[in-house]
């Protein structure tokens, strides 16, 4: 699933490809990926326009109209992006076709039809809506911040991670690796926590998103001994060659190292 480095690698392309050029067509194939409009009217909330520079919260790819709305994307499970020209490169999966003046096309992709598109008036009002914690990434997120967000929380550490609330963009995948790399077991909790741990967190949250969005966010590009590519059933920890394994928090299914990640308060 798109996480926060992902869809910081989309808004790059985005960036590259779709900025500054007269949205001349938009073909939306499927309504339901439409969140708040119907057709028509997010039709005509984007012809004409151009997308004049983007942002990005958290797992959401926010782009800002001439007309100075924002076309929020998100991309559910499985979405992307692809900037082509022929209509015969069409990608498949193609839910919805934004059609610049100079022929060529952006496409988002989404082949599970998990991804949403919306207007919004400002990135603020998304936030407020969706309830978005801060974004981890963002150049003023500050120690002082990451504390704030976490003070009084008593939820299990891989939960509290991915909980979109007290921080916007980390999902499944790089809560292992957050939490592998210090050592954590997913299911410690967040008040066992001291000062200094709280500072290792911090550190270790910002290294991992910003070394995944210098490596594409692509796993065969991240050095060997994260988690990452190792997260499969029956694969061998990175650092102490012990089994990988599953583990269940919050509802979903993570993997960790039973070895190298220890309880918080049993060290
Ligand atoms: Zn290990």
């Amino acid at each position: 699933m798109p996480e926060l480095p992902d869809v910081e690698v989309f808004r790059r392309y985005a960036d590259a490809t779709a900025l500054h050029k007269t949205i001349r067509e938009v073909d939306v194939r499927i309504p339901r990926i439409l969140e708040g409009s119907s057709r028509r009217s997010f039709t005509r909330a984007l012809r004409g326009e151009a997308f004049e520079s983007s942002r990005r919260h958290g797992k959401y790819l926010c782009l800002n109209l001439t007309n100075g709305r924002w076309l929020v994307m998100h991309f559910g499970m499985t979405g992307s992006l692809q900037y082509f020209m022929h209509s015969d490169d069409e990608p498949e999966y193609t839910y919805a076709l934004f059609t610049f003046a100079n022929d060529y096309s952006l496409a988002y992709l989404n082949p599970r039809k998990l991804g949403r598109l919306a207007i919004y008036d400002s990135v603020e009002a998304l936030i407020a809506d969706k309830d978005l914690g801060p974004d981890p990434l963002t150049d003023g997120f500050a120690f002082e911040e990451f504390n704030d967000v976490l003070k009084g929380r008593r939820g299990m550490l891989k939960s509290s991670l991915m909980n979109q609330s007290i921080l916007a963009g980390i999902g499944n995948v790089y809560s292992d690796e957050i939490l592998f790399q210090l050592g954590w077991h997913p299911r410690s909790k967040v008040d066992q926590l001291d000062e200094e741990d709280l500072h290792a967190f911090y550190r270790t949250l910002r290294h991992v998103l910003r070394e995944a969005v210098e490596r594409q966010a692509d796993p065969a590009q991240f050095p060997d001994t994260w988690l990452i590519p190792h997260r499969s059933p029956g694969a061998s920890c990175p650092r102490c060659k012990g089994k990988v394994q599953k583990v269940r928090v919050g509802g979903r299914s993570g993997y960790f190292c039973p070895a190298c990640q220890k309880k918080l308060g049993s060290k």
